[in-house]
């Protein structure tokens, strides 16, 4: 589609910012709404409701209702897996407006909303709905006298907090297992972007999912997220963002009902290149592309790049002449690879961060500053340091913008110690052609994740999830529906 037809249609949206409760589209109780403003020109695209307690209280009441009469953990999987399916369905018919959404609200470029957030946000429906009528419980070893089994029930009203940097798909990845395995959901999608798990909400209920099933709350952290964290009715509660508000999580959860509490937290994955890399090629384009996809702003991206010394100059040259691919353009072109970053805010981080690596003595080589400012959105050029010391901030600290560090090192052993050395463990990989040494390297690495002469390879098939501060639950794969579900042993005397 041509840059001017997205523009056209951008234009000509109406979006609905009013939160979604028991089937139905509301205002906050208090009428209190906040300006939702695309990153692409500042633009403001729809008042949304902000929730509060009282609002959430009201969701959760709902979502309670619902898991109580049984309307859904009381369908049978099979029928569970019919409408799921059916919703990812209707996530495809939709796939230009939800995309467009998602470009506007959050500044990716559409080429990757529409190619990769709504596909993967129905296949992640779709898998889960597949699975659940393919899960089986389990009979345990006991004595003749007896019979234990061993089965897995829902654990009842679940909320899920999602950050805004693939909000659809941090979404999805909650919504899927929680959903198939019965759960009712309350969902608090990020301020920055809460305008496509509004309608997700929309689609869900067309699908046939029953009103209270699945509610969605637009609001500020500190209000509708606080709230749920510290709500007494809620069962479990699933949280990727941050690890400063990860660990509030995981103490909301202590001070009110224990409810289980699972976060899926930042990570500063260090991504290791050895001489005897087998395709320096393939590297560079790995560590280049998977650092700037989405502007950097991507929990696993591989923002510490160590490369050892001898081909560290071939290594840079290659990385140096990918770079201009990079430059940010209209997120409505779907020519652009590199989009704007989520808002003001973020983008001060981002530049603080940049003005740090200059005042600690890492070598700018590429980028540095702002980018398209005539435009009104928030953009940052790719941006390359190199002579970076683990010591620094900026190889330390999160910084989740297109901002990659290089960092030399000559013993493999030490640049593993180095990798491991922040607070984070969510990915990590080592290229070499001697696998022993990619075996060693990975069983070494403190990672949820770890490629081998590789980084993109990503499927629902397979857990996601970090080590250390990068948090304690794991996303995707069946691995998802321990989240989900409570174990319940049955002693029947025979
Ligand atoms: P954030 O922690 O600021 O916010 C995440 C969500 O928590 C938002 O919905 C926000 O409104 C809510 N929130 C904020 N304060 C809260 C509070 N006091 N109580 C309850 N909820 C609160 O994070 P962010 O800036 O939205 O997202 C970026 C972070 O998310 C990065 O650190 C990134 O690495 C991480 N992330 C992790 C994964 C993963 O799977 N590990 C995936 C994507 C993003």
């Amino acid at each position: 589609m041509s840059t001017t037809t997205w523009h056209d249609r951008a234009a000509s949206l109406s979006i609905d910012g009013r939160a979604f409760i028991d089937g139905k589209r509301v205002d906050a109780l208090s009428g209190k709404r906040f300006d939702c403003l695309s990153p692409i020109d500042g633009r403001k695209l729809a008042e949304v409701a902000r929730c509060e307690a009282a609002d959430v209280d009201a969701a959760v009441a709902a979502a309670r209702a619902a898991f109580e009469d049984r309307r859904w953990a009381g369908a049978a999987p099979a029928e569970r897996k019919r409408i799921l399916i059916r919703f990812a369905d209707l996530i495809m018919q939709h796939q230009d407006e939800l995309a467009l959404l998602e470009t506007l609200d959050m500044g990716k470029p559409i080429r990757y909303s529409r190619a990769v957030d709504v596909p993967a946000t129905q296949n992640c429906i779709r898998w889960y709905a597949e699975a659940v009528d393919k899960i089986y419980d389990q009979v345990a070893p006991t004595p003749d006298n007896s019979l234990a089994l061993i089965t897995r029930e829902p654990v009842g009203v679940v909320a899920a907090i999602v950050p805004w940097n693939y909000p659809m798909i941090m979404a999805a990845w909650k919504i899927g297992p929680a959903l198939a395995a019965g759960n009712s959901l309350v969902l608090k999608p990020s301020e920055k972007s809460p305008l496509t798990a509004l309608r997700l909400a929309e689609l869900a209920l067309e699908a046939g999912i029953p009103a209270g099933v699945f509610n969605v709350l637009p609001g500020y952290g500190a209000e509708a997220g606080q709230a749920l964290g510290l709500h007494m009715d809620v069962d479990c509660i699933a949280f990727t963002g941050s690890t400063r508000v990860g660990k509030q999580i995981l103490q909301m959860a202590g001070q009110s009902n224990l409810k289980r509490a699972w976060t899926e937290l930042g990570g500063k994955s260090a991504n290791i290149v050895c001489a005897d890399c087998p395709d320096l090629d393939a590297a560079v384009k790995a560590a280049i592309g998977s650092i700037y996809f989405n502007q950097g702003e991507s929990c696993n991206a591989p923002s510490r790049l160590f490369v050892e010394a001898p081909i560290k100059d071939a290594f840079l040259e290659k990385a140096m002449k990918m770079m201009p691919r990079f430059a940010p353009g209209d997120p409505l072109d779907e020519k652009t690879v590199m989009g704007a970053i989520v808002d003001a805010t973020q983008l001060n981080t981002v530049m603080g961060y940049i003005e740090s690596g200059k005042q600690s003595g890492a070598t700018l080589l590429h980028g540095g500053a702002q980018a398209r400012l005539d435009t009104g959105g928030f953009y940052v050029e790719p941006t390359l340091f190199d002579n970076v010391d683990s010591s620094m901030k900026i190889a330390q600290e999160e910084i989740f913008g297109p901002v990659l560090s290089v960092l030399t090192f000559t013993d493999l052993d030490e640049a593993v110690r180095q990798a491991n050395a922040t607070q984070y463990g969510l990915q990590a990989a080592v290229w070499t052609a001697d696998m022993s040494k990619a075996i060693r390297t990975a069983r070494a690495l403190r990672a949820g994740t770890v490629h081998v002469n590789q980084y993109d390879n990503d499927d629902i098939t397979v857990p996601f999830g970090g080590y250390k501060q990068s948090g304690n639950g794991r996303d995707k794969s069946l691995h998802a529906f321990d989240k989900y579900t409570e174990l319940k042993t049955t002693w029947i005397q025979v």
